[in-house]
C-alpha cells in the first residue's frame, strides 16, 4: 500500500531540494541580550523579549515560590479542579494595570484569539480584518466558521468604511435566529513585522458610526505601549473597544494571553468559551511571572522607557548608516532588504559576525518585502547595540547593500 502520507514528505524533499527547508538554530542558555546559539555567543537582536522579562530574577523567583507552594501543574481545566487562586489574583491585577473592568487569563495568544472570536461569532456574522493581520486572528476566524469576511488594505480608513458600508447592508438582514449578524472590526495593535500601530481611534469611530464591534490583538503592544500597558491605555481608549487581547509570550518574557474587556462579556466567554472550557488553564510558574512583571511595570516605567530609548538609537544607528527601516512607530526596527535571498545570507553573514538576527521573508511577509527584524529590548547596551550597528554596517558592506 502506498502510504497517504507520501506527498507531504514529497514536499519536505522538496523544499531541501530548493533551499526553502528552514532549519531552528538552538539556544544554550537563558534569554537575554547575549545567548549561546549553536555553541557561540552571539548578540541577541530577535527576540521579543522587550522587558528583558524571560530572565528577570524577580520573575524567576516569584516563579519557583509559586511552584513550591501550588506545585507544577495545574491538575485540570479551570472549570473543574484547576482554577487556582493564583489565575484569579493575576486576572484582577491585569484588569486593574490594563484600567479594564475585568480580564481573562488564557493559556496563549493564540487561544485569546480563538476564545475572543469563537464565542461570539458564528457562521452569519461578519467579520472585518486588517489585511495584514496575524495568523491567528484568521485562523480564528476560520474556526468561528464566519462566512461573510471582508479584507480591507493595511490601515486604510477609507477601504475600511467601504467595506463597513458593504458590511452595514448585510447586516440588515436577520439570522437564522431573528437576530442581526454581528459586525467586527478586528485589528493587530501592532503590526508585527512593520512596527506600525493601528488606527485606532479611528476604527474605534467607524465601528460606532456604522454599529459594529471592535477587537484588538496587542500582543506587540502589551508590556510595550502605554507604559506597558497597551493600546488602549496608549490611545486612553478605555472602555470604548469592546475586545483588547494581549500575549504574555512576548514583553512579559513568559507564556499566556488575556482578554480585557466588559465585565459581562468576559463572564460570557468564561462560560462559553471552549478553548477555555476543554483546555488546561496557565501553568503556576507562569501565572505568577505574570503577577510579578504586573506588580514591576506598576511600581515603575523604567524598562519601557528604556527599551524605548534603546529602539530609537538603534533606529537613528540604522538610517545614519543608510539603511530603510521601513514605516515603524514602535521598537520593532526592520531592515528591508528585499530579496529573499539577500535576507538569508545577510543573517548568515551577521551570525559570523556575531549577530544573531533571523530573516523574515515571504509567506511571513509579501514577496521582495524580505528583510532582518530587528527587535531592542530594555536589557541591551548602548555597547550592545552598537556592536550590533558595526556588525551590520560590515555586512551591509560586504553585501553591497550600503555604498562603500
Ligand atoms: C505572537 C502573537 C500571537 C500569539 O501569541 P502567543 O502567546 O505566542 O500564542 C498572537 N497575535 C499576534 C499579533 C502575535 O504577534
Amino acid at each position: 500500500m502506498i502510504d497517504p502520507l507520501k506527498p507531504y514528505y514529497e514536499t519536505i524533499a522538496e523544499m531541501k531540494a530548493k533551499g526553502l527547508y528552514t532549519t531552528h538554530r538552538v539556544v544554550e542558555s537563558p534569554q537575554g541580550s547575549w545567548l549561546k546559539v549553536d555553541g557561540k555567543r552571539v548578540l541577541n537582536f530577535c527576540s521579543n523579549n522587550y522587558l528583558g522579562f524571560a530572565s528577570d530574577k524577580r520573575l524567576i523567583d516569584a516563579a519557583i515560590r509559586a511552584v513550591r507552594d501550588f506545585g507544577i501543574g495545574p491538575g485540570a481545566v479551570r472549570p473543574l479542579s484547576g482554577n487556582l487562586k493564583l489565575h484569579v489574583a493575576a486576572e484582577e491585577a491585569l484588569a486593574r494595570f490594563k484600567h479594564a473592568e475585568a480580564a481573562f487569563l488564557l493559556s496563549g495568544g493564540f487561544i485569546a484569539n480563538i476564545v475572543a472570536i469563537q464565542t461570539i461569532m458564528g457562521k452569519e456574522d461578519i467579520v472585518i480584518s486588517d489585511e495584514l493581520n496575524h495568523a491567528s486572528i484568521i485562523d480564528a476566524i476560520k474556526i468561528a466558521q464566519v462566512k461573510n469576511k471582508f479584507i480591507y488594505k493595511h490601515s486604510d480608513m477609507k477601504d475600511l468604511e467601504r467595506v463597513l458600508q458593504e458590511a452595514a447592508k448585510l447586516a440588515k438582514g436577520k439570522k437564522a435566529d431573528g437576530t442581526h449578524p454581528i459586525i467586527m472590526i478586528t485589528t493587530d495593535g501592532v503590526f508585527s513585522m512593520d512596527g506600525d500601530i493601528a488606527k485606532l481611534p479611528a476604527i474605534v469611530r467607524l465601528a460606532k458610526k456604522y454599529g459594529a464591534i471592535t477587537m484588538v490583538d496587542d500582543a506587540h503592544g502589551e508590556g510595550v505601549l502605554g507604559g506597558g500597558r497597551g493600546i488602549v491605555h496608549h490611545f486612553n481608549l478605555h472602555g470604548k473597544v469592546d475586545i483588547e487581547v494581549g500575549t504574555f509570550s512576548k514583553a512579559f518574557g513568559v507564556l499566556g494571553g488575556v482578554i480585557a474587556g466588559k465585565k459581562e462579556l468576559i463572564e460570557y466567554y468564561k462560560q462559553k468559551g471552549r478553548p477555555f472550557l476543554f483546555s488546561t488553564g496557565l501553568t503556576v510558574a507562569d501565572t505568577a511571572a505574570i503577577i510579578e512583571a504586573v506588580k514591576v511595570l506598576t511600581k515603575s516605567a523604567s524598562l519601557v522607557n528604556k527599551l524605548w530609548d534603546n529602539a530609537e538609537y538603534l533606529k537613528k544607528g540604522f538610517k545614519r548608516l543608510g539603511f530603510d527601516t521601513g514605516v515603524s512607530e514602535t521598537p520593532i526596527t526592520p531592515v528591508m532588504l528585499g530579496d529573499e535571498n539577500l535576507a538569508k545570507n545577510f543573517s548568515a553573514k551577521l551570525f559570523e559576525n556575531g549577530v544573531f538576527a533571523t530573516p523574515i521573508k515571504y509567506p511571513m511577509v509579501a514577496l521582495g518585502k524580505a528583510r532582518i527584524r530587528v527587535m531592542p529590548s530594555a536589557s541591551h547596551s548602548k555597547k550592545d547595540l552598537d556592536f550590533g550597528l558595526a556588525a551590520f554596517s560590515r555586512v551591509g558592506r560586504e553585501l553591497k547593500v550600503l555604498k562603500i
